[in-house]
């Protein structure tokens, strides 16, 4: 019999999931549907560039339509998942096109799976931070389309002055993010002749200035050369917008003219409302087989997870893999066996050092990465990714 496969989230992850499936599985083995919110498909990595003018709102690189990434076998529901079930099998979709569906009265339609792939990525949520509401006028960020639009408005507006750039909380997606946009913004700022009046200051939690010791071993010096000063232990108590000034629960005050804020991150919603993730909605997620603990045919991965791995793109990418590796297996009954059938932790990612330099981080659970010296290759290769990623990353082709 034809098998239900749901897939919730067409980001990164879900969509490499649901395409690798269309095109390993028969389709009458398996009806593959994947559900999303907005029916549009974000590729955020280009936020980093757009505070800076180089990539505009309206641009292609930045979102597209979900349906133009995703193989025809592939139903698009375009709506938004408000429960998941697991003890019946069944999600509750609200304004979805039903596709295999009892439509209620409420607008909402039930949709049963034999098996559930979850890959709601992560939010921002400003408001658990006291001072940082979502109105962003006493502050800024770039983790929206909007926000580094509204960023790009701030920087042309600025005349020198104290430029902070704060980490809210841990975890948060794109580790290097942060620091990429110290890098850029100190070379922005010499450009513009406004370095000498501006004083740089990067705040982050931990007791080094990144999540990953290697890494902060290579960049603390790179800080220290361009003069941003930096200081760690910064866990944000909250933000007072009108003496602009960000507090930390370590009793610091430190002044700014222009906060740059990485707001806290949770899990999405539905995974709070339907008791499936911790407190902060992050799914229980096997290290390896990517399987929600606890749950039966339910498999979860990219920023949903609880996975000790950077929230990143990457990471979902080779996750996607191993997923729909597990799953091709689990409808013919094998076990999985070719060498996609664990995730080890893999991630690869760029790291921009600023004036067309950038490093490249290599990564999985038994190794840490080391950093190669900054250099104009590792700038180039990223540039050249974040155009390509739209024509193989979705489609599962890399
Ligand atoms: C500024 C910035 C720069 C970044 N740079 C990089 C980089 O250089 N390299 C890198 O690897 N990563 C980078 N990332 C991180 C990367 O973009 C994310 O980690 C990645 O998108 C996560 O993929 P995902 O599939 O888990 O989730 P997402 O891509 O966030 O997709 C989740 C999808 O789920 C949908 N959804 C959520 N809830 C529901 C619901 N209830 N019902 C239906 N649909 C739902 C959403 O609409 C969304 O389409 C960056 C992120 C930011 C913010």
């Amino acid at each position: 019999m034809t098998k239900q496969i749901l897939i919730i989230g067409g980001g990164v992850g879900g969509t490499i999931v649901a395409n690798i499936l269309a095109r390993r599985l028969h389709h009458n083995e398996a009806e593959i549907t994947l559900i999303d919110s907005t029916g549009k498909h974000a590729y955020m990595p280009n936020w980093l560039y757009m505070p800076f003018n180089q990539v505009e709102l309206d641009s292609d690189l930045i979102l597209r339509d979900e349906r133009g990434l995703l193989n025809k076998q592939v139903h698009l529901v375009h709506g938004d998942v408000v429960r998941i079930d697991t003890q019946n099998k069944e999600l509750t979709i609200r304004h979805g096109k039903p596709v295999h569906s009892s439509t209620t009265e409420t607008n909402e339609a039930i949709h049963t799976y034999d098996y559930l792939v979850i890959a709601t990525g992560s939010r921002i949520v400003p408001s658990d931070l006291p001072g940082l509401s979502e109105n962003t006028d006493k502050w800024n960020h770039f983790y929206s389309a909007e926000g580094a639009l509204a960023l790009r408005s701030s920087l042309e507006q600025f005349n020198g002055g104290r430029l902070v750039i704060a980490v809210g909380g841990i975890p948060y997606r794109c580790p290097p993010a942060p620091l990429e946009f110290t890098f850029l913004v100190e070379e922005w700022l010499t450009k513009r002749g406004l370095r000498d009046r501006t004083e740089i200051q990067y705040l982050f939690p931990l007791s080094r200035v990144f999540t990953i010791e290697s890494v902060a071993e290579v960049v603390t010096p790179m800080l220290e050369e361009r003069h941003i000063l930096y200081s760690t232990f910064f866990n944000t108590s909250g933000i007072d917008g009108e003496k602009k000034i960000i507090s930390s629960e370590e009793g610091e005050e430190v002044p700014y003219d222009l906060l740059v804020m990485i707001p806290p991150h949770r899990g999405a919603k539905v995974i709070e409302l339907s008791g499936l993730g911790d407190e902060q909605g992050w799914l229980p997620t096997d290290r390896h087989t990517l399987e929600v603990k606890g749950q039966k045919n339910v498999f979860a991965l990219g920023d949903a997870t609880d996975l000790p791995v950077s929230k990143s793109g990457s990471a979902a990418h080779f996750e996607a893999k191993v997923l729909a590796e597990r799953l091709v297996a689990a409808l013919h009954d094998e076990e999985p066996h070719n060498g996609n059938a664990e995730y080890d932790g893999e991630v690869m990612c760029f790291l921009e050092t600023g004036y067309n330099k950038a490093t490249q981080l290599v990564f999985n659970y038994e190794h840490p990465p080391r950093p190669p010296r900054p250099s104009l290759y590792y700038h180039m290769e990223k540039q050249l990714f974040n155009r390509a990623y739209w024509f193989i990353v979705p489609q599962g082709l890399v």
